[in-house]
């Protein structure tokens, strides 16, 4: 993922986009073409209507129904679109999915592409240098660290996300959790666990 072709693919993030976002806020709100309170509004539904849960929602009933399982994996914006998901941040999103062989892991090494209508907002750990760049260089350490243990064999799988493909992580579901119904599975689909930095757990 090297060259002027992948960055383009990221451009929709500027170098200092915090700044940049705010200057763009002044200028719009100034010229009267955005109202302050449509843009509060905004970034509340991202904060708090639109978050992991949509995601859990998606992964647990990956577990329990086949037929959905079967089009989240062939066409997953089609499946998600079905439980009333989509739009901005994840016009493309590509459900991959975990397996006693493979542990898939997203990152977005030059900005912070995210599937957004399933996830919410990213965390900062994952728009940090830091996560951006190991997750590529030693994605088994910092697996590690976040304390996914992986299985005997296991191999990692680390998918760069960009602005036009997004990731979820679809995790196994856990032994411990087989029977129970969606609704009851969704609360152990962790945010961590559809990004590949963490494993779905039974909740507290
Ligand atoms: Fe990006």
């Amino acid at each position: 993922m090297t060259g002027d072709k992948t960055h383009q693919y990221h451009r929709h993030l500027p170098e200092d986009p915090e700044y940049s976002a705010e200057k763009l806020q002044e200028l719009l709100t100034e010229k009267g073409l955005v109202d302050e309170e449509t843009l509060d509004e905004i970034v509340n539904i991202y904060e708090h209507k639109i978050g992991p849960q949509n995601g859990s929602r998606v992964v647990a009933k990956s577990w329990v129904d086949k037929d959905f399982k079967k089009l989240l994996f062939e066409n997953t914006s089609e499946a998600i679109s079905t439980l009333g998901y989509g739009g901005r941040q994840g016009e493309h999103i590509v459900a991959v999915e975990n397996s006693p062989e493979i542990h898939n892991m997203v990152v977005c090494t030059l900005c912070s592409c995210y599937p957004w209508p399933l996830l919410g907002i990213p965390p900062n750990w994952y728009k940090s240098d830091s996560y951006r760049k190991r997750a590529v260089k030693e994605p088994r350490t910092v697996l590690h660290e976040f304390g996914v243990e992986l299985l005997n064999g296991q191999k990692v799988r680390v998918w760069d996300s960009t602005a036009e493909i997004r990731y979820l992580v679809v995790p196994m579901q856990p032994e411990k959790s087989l029977g129970l119904k969606e609704n009851d599975l969704i609360p152990w689909v962790t945010r961590n666990s559809m990004i590949g930095t963490g494993l779905p757990t039974r909740p507290l």
